[in-house]
């Protein structure tokens, strides 16, 4: 038996989620049917409306609606401190719990070599440049403590050494549970990491 089309591509787009099995997919398509049109049309709307209008900040390369996102703006933030990331979720995570004012840096992924992924690839070299223009006094390395997230550090701070900048390297303190990712941790841990940062050796 076979269902009917709508539900079927509906089940086959729910699948290519992050996390999603066939029966979970399923199961939100069937959920969907289930709604009031009005609401399946609001949700719809949500996911075609998703891609414009947003764009990359020029500076950080967060997502944001203008060319340059309200924490790179906001002039009551340490502009001397830039706390790199893997992904817009994780500012979002640190930002949650309120006890950084510096800046981020968002790299959009790690060095995956099983995956095609290079350094060319991730918001890098933009890094190092913004750094070069900016009076930046402390880098915190607060990628996730995956074997490609310690890969990805060790690459930006041997760049970083290469340059021979007058500024701190600094990752994220003890507490982050291996293999653990920034934007699962809770709010406690994320703040004991932030302020346990130690030098980057
Ligand atoms: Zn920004």
């Amino acid at each position: 038996m076979t269902f009917p089309k709508q539900i079927q591509d509906l089940t086959e787009a729910f699948e290519r989620l992050p996390g999603v099995g066939p029966k979970s997919a399923a199961r939100l398509a069937f959920y969907l049917l289930h709604m009031p049109e009005p609401e399946v049309k609001k949700f719809g709307e949500a996911v075609l409306n998703l891609k414009s209008g947003i764009q990359l900040c020029s500076v950080c390369k967060n997502f944001c609606e203008t060319e340059v996102c309200e924490i790179c703006v906001d002039d009551r933030r340490n502009q001397r401190i830039i706390c790199v990331v893997e992904t817009p979720l994780d500012v979002f995570s640190l930002e949650k719990v309120g006890k950084y004012n510096g800046l981020y840096h968002v790299l959009h992924g790690v060095i995956d070599p099983l995956h095609n992924i290079g350094p060319e690839e991730l918001y890098i070299e933009s890094l190092v440049s913004r750094i070069a223009g900016e009076q930046v006094s402390e880098i915190i390395l607060a990628l996730n403590p995956t074997m490609e997230g310690e890969a990805t550090a060790m690459f930006i701070a041997k760049k970083l050494q290469a340059k021979s900048y007058k500024l701190k390297v600094t990752r994220l303190g003890m507490g982050m549970p291996t293999g653990g990712d920034i934007q699962y941790a809770d709010e406690t841990t994320l703040s004991r990491a932030l302020e346990g940062r130690r030098d980057y050796e």
